[in-house]
This record gives C-alpha cells, sequence and structure tokens, in this order.
C-alpha cells in the first residue's frame, strides 16, 4: 500500500487560513469575585454574618508576562468565554504551524522547489 504524505506547504496554507478566520480572541481565565467596599457599617463588613458584593465576573490574564485583569458584564459573558476559547485554538494552531514548517525544512530543504511527495530523487 502507498503511503500518503501529506505536503508541507499545502499543510502551513491550510492552518494560515484557519488563523485568519479565527475572529476575536482573548487569554485568560474567569472567575467569580466578592468584594469587600469602603461604606461604613456597610453589610459587607458585618462582624458576624458579613454578606460581600458580587459575585462579579473577573477576567484575570498575562500578556508578555504581564498580569492584570478586567471586569466582565454578566451580558458579555458568553462572549468573553467564546474568546478564551478561540485564543486557545489560536495556540492550538500555531504549534501545528511550526510542526508544518520543520516538516517543510525536513521534507523540501530550504530552497525554493517543489514538494515531491517525500520521495528522495
Ligand atoms: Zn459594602
Amino acid at each position: 500500500m502507498k503511503r500518503v504524505v501529506s505536503d508541507p506547504k499545502v499543510n502551513i496554507a491550510k492552518i494560515k487560513n484557519k488563523l485568519l478566520e479565527l475572529g476575536d480572541m482573548l487569554p485568560g481565565h474567569i472567575s467569580e469575585q466578592w468584594n469587600v467596599c469602603g461604606v461604613a457599617g456597610c453589610r459587607c463588613k458585618d462582624v458576624k454574618n458579613p454578606k460581600k458584593h458580587g459575585p462579579y465576573l473577573k477576567l484575570g490574564y498575562s500578556v508578555n508576562r504581564k498580569s492584570s485583569s478586567m471586569f466582565i458584564r454578566e451580558e458579555d459573558l458568553v462572549e468573553a468565554q467564546k474568546r478564551i476559547e478561540r485564543y486557545q485554538e489560536f495556540k492550538e494552531l500555531n504549534m501545528q504551524l511550526i510542526e508544518a514548517y520543520v516538516d517543510l525544512a525536513r521534507k523540501v530543504g530550504f530552497a525554493k522547489k517543489k514538494f515531491n511527495g517525500g520521495k528522495h530523487e
């Protein structure tokens, strides 16, 4: 049986197309946060039974080794989660793209010649 060899150039083109179609994305994770406010005598500071404010939705993320966070409105939660999922996909596609470029260098070499199916000439 003939072994099917995938063309690294075709793979690279496919992965790049997927990256172009990916859409908006966000790094990080969403968590719930409960806050204590600055109002004197507020329920959040009750000594016996404090009821903190919240939950607030917070996106914690790290970009360029700098950690930060932003609040997410309830009505934006679904879209924010979609963007977070897309970022995971983006990272996966980046890895696949690099693998395809390594594959290209191994199978085709560094000259700009056409892929011959992995056969030795
Ligand atoms: Zn309070």
